[in-house]
């Protein structure tokens, strides 16, 4: 039987997922997509500084497959830098370790648990709030007991999928 593919563990969500050259219509440049978990290896290895063993083990994936990982992300930053391209980030099979709420009214940003949900911002009180995690994708069927430690033991791939945006 085929064994599905392993969640990797991103700390928190991109605070951008959009980028691109200055000057340009976006509808003439070709489009280039960073999955999150190839998001995370650059932020990782190259902005952080970790070796690749560190930060194979904070994702929760082997040193190869994240040594695979980099390379193809690191081959798509260079692309987007010397083509010119618009560079999205998105998708992958992936578990946000914290979420991030942005207020849409004071740009006041805060980490949060991702099994948290606040009604309003703590700063100004207002209810215009975007949830980061969900943004991508990230429903709330990670609102869920235990399973999702800082972990390893990870998920046993039960079907707990990401992005279905079920209750539960
Ligand atoms: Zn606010």
């Amino acid at each position: 039987m085929p064994r599905p593919e392993k969640e990797r563990l991103v700390n928190t969500p991109p605070l951008f997922n959009s980028f691109k050259p200055t000057g340009f219509v976006k509808s003439g440049l070709k489009q280039i997509v960073i999955s999150l978990d190839e998001y995370e290896a650059i932020r990782l290895a190259d902005y952080i500084g970790f070796d690749h063993s560190e930060a194979a083990e904070t994702m929760g994936i082997s040193r190869s497959t994240f040594t695979r990982l980099i390379e193809k992300s690191r081959k798509k930053l260079s692309a987007f830098m010397i083509e010119g391209a618009e560079l999205v980030i998105e998708g992958g099979n992936v578990h946000f370790q914290d979420n991030i709420i942005r207020c849409l009214d004071c740009e006041h940003m805060f980490k949060t648990g991702i099994d948290k949900t606040f009604d309003e911002c703590p700063s100004c009180g207002s209810a215009n709030l975007i949830d980061m995690a969900g943004g991508y994708g990230h429903g709330r069927c990670c609102i869920n007991p235990a399973g999702h430690g800082r972990g390893r033991q990870g998920n046993n791939g039960n079907g707990n999928r990401h992005g279905r945006g079920g209750r539960n």
